[in-house]
């Protein structure tokens, strides 16, 4: 702006897209209005905010930089645009009413971590003192207790408390921080815990949290109700009880999350980095898998080199760590097994109470149930395992049109995703929908998300697999289908995040999928776009004796590799893994490979990893999903380049990297090294099958997708090989690589068919 105009009285009108609407923005608009001291007024509109502003020409270009930069931490600005306007001459500046949001909805902030101006009014507000359900517009629940849309009191599980009119004036304050926050509370008109123990009941807030903290230092397990489900928790340096409540979660395996009491303790028993510390404390507050520093309870981590941390982010957390003298809690999620966490009070009494010592709840409703998210920090960027609490259901923005098309997405860690204009909102983590619960979750989510985003959908994008019961979903609705193939879906999904929308050479290694060839794959490298593929290599076949069996037992692909190398003759192999089976059941598999009885063919990435942990001795039988994999990376010796050998003609052949792996066994060689050099081979292998791509095609864009690339090691290498020749490499930040990403790939595949038909 000329100088010579700066004391001109300009208008601008400024529209703002994004996330903006539940996180404090029209307050935020307003005081930054008065400080530059502009008359004007904001509104929530039907796709984001609009303020007008008068003032003098010179306070505008701060304004907008301050409206761009100063935002609250929650809210995401994805455009603003400004027009000039001819000023009106307005005085004073105003919240206007929101206007009617009918069909186009706007966004539906995630769950939010209390925040620190909060955590200070409860310890100095008369009427909030240590009340854990304080919330402002920056920071309470959102998602988990939103029931229908526009964002309002009345539509939320909130909606059965009274405002006081202490709250009520706060509320109507726009100056005021909890201006239309909408689940606004104190001690006198807000939700209350009651803690229910086999010694009777207790109301009084302050003797449940001493309570809780007697009987968690005293070794028992404790239920407590969060912002998405309930929770486990006890004390996480006692043995005895990290056991005991493995045993009656009846889940032998899988990590437990631990709570952290703050940074100073995380960093006592794990390594952080700065971008790990960033996620740490952000106000999404997932669980962050860290490398393993000081040693926890073998219950908690399992022998594995991680452990997954995360910081209190209810009032009831910090509270409870206030009246705590231990560092740390398991706070694991509040299920049996593999069932959906349970959200329900009546449900927590009747599972929890025959071994939690208390159940911890509140009178207000859990109406979307979400888990805690889980990252790992990977090549210096956030990447997400499980997409729940803190980032669902925030959309992915597309490049173009994916209006009113349903993915119903995989089977195994489901999340679904539905389209709106041009985003793609995907679900929060389902789970495993073979399990009954989780399907029943599945099915009442989505139904929920087409009330809450307005979306009658008129094309239904699912897997190939015909029995997922995704798919199944899918045919049921009656609705037209696009079926797209699960590991196209993993590198569309990848496209899609990142933007890209050409040609690309995709790597996506997993467990399985279904192949059009009738073979199950999960080691695909192919050339694609969002209308169709071309699968170029993939590992060499490997026989899986005793069908899904042998995706859950590795020793059976151990076996099945070693019968690819050796023949018959494995059974003279002086190997952990020969002498840990019975001489007959070795005979029958081998019998059932050479016959082909029940022995499926596959290439997924996954098997392999299987097989050399049982071949190395490091995970013969496994607990839980992933498990030998995740061994085999945690085992990984520091510092070692080599590799096996391999062959790559028609597809990727690693039998001679078996024979060598055997032979070092055999030597004694550390399986930490072993490890290493069959890392190092697969990356080694995957680099040159991309150069031979991309010499016949031309195409330097790579992207890496599939449940695999959840290994640090792997994923670290392999992409700073591509880098290093030429390649530009994209991967997974903001969904997940594994399965709970397919959705989105889904969503894309059958938005770009619809338009090419
Ligand atoms: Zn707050
Ligand atoms: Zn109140
Ligand atoms: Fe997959």
């Amino acid at each position: 702006m000329a100088t010579a105009y700066i004391h001109n009285i300009i208008a601008l009108t400024v529209h703002i897209k994004g996330l903006v609407q539940g996180v404090g923005f029209r307050p935020f608009v307003y005081r930054l209005a008065q400080e530059h001291r502009l008359s004007g007024w904001v509104v929530n509109g039907t796709e984001g905010v609009t303020v007008k502003v008068e003032g003098m020409a010179g306070n505008m270009p701060q304004f907008i930089e301050d409206l761009r930069f100063k935002a609250p931490v929650v809210s995401q600005i994805d455009e603003i645009t400004v027009d000039q306007d001819l000023p009106e001459g307005l005085n004073g500046f105003y919240i206007l009413a929101s206007q009617d949001l009918t069909d186009e909805t706007s966004e539906i902030s995630p769950d939010i971590a209390i925040c620190p101006d909060c955590l200070a009014d409860m310890k100095s507000q008369a009427h909030r003192l240590d009340y854990p359900f304080i919330n402002c517009t920056n920071c309470g629940p959102r998602f988990s207790i939103i029931k229908d849309f526009p964002y309002d009191r009345s539509k939320t599980t909130m909606a059965s408390f009274m405002m006081c009119p202490v709250c009520r004036e706060e509320y109507s304050d726009v100056s005021n921080r909890r201006f239309h926050a909408q689940p606004v509370a104190c001690n006198q008109c807000g939700p209350v815990y009651t803690l229910h123990a086999q010694t009777g009941i207790i109301r009084n807030f302050q003797e449940i949290l001493a309570e809780a903290a007697i009987m968690i230092s005293n070794g028992n397990i404790v239920a407590l109700k969060g912002t998405g489900g309930f929770h486990l928790m006890c004390n996480a340096l006692d043995e005895n009880a990290v056991e005991r409540l493995r045993q009656r979660k009846k889940r032998e395996g899988k990590p437990f999350a631990v709570m952290f009491r703050d940074m100073e303790s995380i960093r006592e028993y794990a390594e952080t980095n700065d971008t790990e510390a960033a996620s740490l404390t952000s106000w999404r507050r997932p669980v962050v898998i860290l490398k393993s520093k000081k040693a926890m309870p073998d219950g908690i981590t399992l022998g594995l080199d991680t452990i997954g941390a995360f910081l209190p982010y209810m009032a009831f957390h910090y509270l409870l760590f206030e009246k705590l003298a231990i560092p740390a809690i398991v706070l694991t999620s509040g299920n049996i097994s593999d069932e959906p966490v349970i959200t329900g009070n009546n449900e927590a009494l009747k599972v929890f109470s025959s071994f939690a010592v208390a159940v911890i709840d509140y009178n207000r409703d859990i109406f979307n149930r979400t888990d805690d998210s889980v990252v790992r920090i990977i090549g210096g960027r956030e990447r997400l395992v499980r997409r729940a609490r803190g980032y669902a259901p925030s959309p992915v923005r597309l490049g173009f049109d994916v209006d009113g098309i349903l993915a119903t997405g995989a089977e195994l860690s489901n999340t679904f995703c539905i389209g709106k204009s041009n985003r793609a909102y995907l679900s929060q983590h389902i789970g495993d929908l073979k399990n009954h619960e989780t399907y029943v979750f599945f099915e009442e989510s989505q139904s929920r998300f087409r009330r809450m985003f307005r979306i009658e959908p008129s094309l239904v994008a699912a897997d190939l697999h015909p029995d997922y019961l995704s798919s199944r979903f899918a045919r049921n609705t009656g609705i037209e289908i696009v079926f797209v193939q699960h590991h196209h879906a993993h590198l569309a999904s990848c496209m899609a995040e990142n933007g890209l929308d050409e040609p690309v050479i995709g790597i996506a290694f997993d467990g399985s999928g279904y192949g059009t060839d009738g073979h199950i794959w999960g080691s695909e490298f192919m050339t694609c776009d969002f209308r169709q593929f071309e699968r170029h290599f993939h590992f060499s076949y490997m026989a899986m004796p005793g069908g899904d069996k042998a995706a859950e037992e590795p020793w059976r692909m151990g076996l099945s590799l070693l019968y690819q190398a050796f023949g018959r003759e494995l059974t003279g192999l002086d190997l952990p893994l020969i002498k840990a089976l019975n001489k007959s059941l070795v005979t029958r598999i081998i019998d059932s490979i050479e016959k082909k009885i029940n022995c499926p063919l596959s290439s997924g990435a996954g098997r392999l990893f299987d097989a050399v942990a049982a071949i190395t001795g490091i995970c013969i039988n496994s607990l839980f999903h992933a498990e030998a994999p995740m061994r085999l990376e945690s085992l990984i010796e520091k510092g070692i380049d080599d590799f096996y050998p391999f062959t790559v003609s028609d597809s990727l052949d690693f039998s001679p990297a078996v024979k060598e792996i055997c032979r070092e066994v055999i030597n004694g060689e550390s399986p930490g090294v072993i490890s290493a050099r069959f890392h190092n081979t697969i990356a080694e292998a995957s680099m040159q099958a991309v150069e031979l791509i991309r010499n016949k095609t031309g195409i330097t864009v790579v992207v890496l997708s599939g449940g695999t690339f959840q290994n640090k090691y792997l994923l670290e290498l392999l992409e700073s090989k591509l880098v290093k020749n030429n390649f530009v490499v994209h991967t997974h930040s903001k969904v997940p690589c594994n399965d709970g990403g397919i959705a989105l790939g889904q969503l894309a595949v059958a938005a770009t068919n619809r338009l090419t038909d």
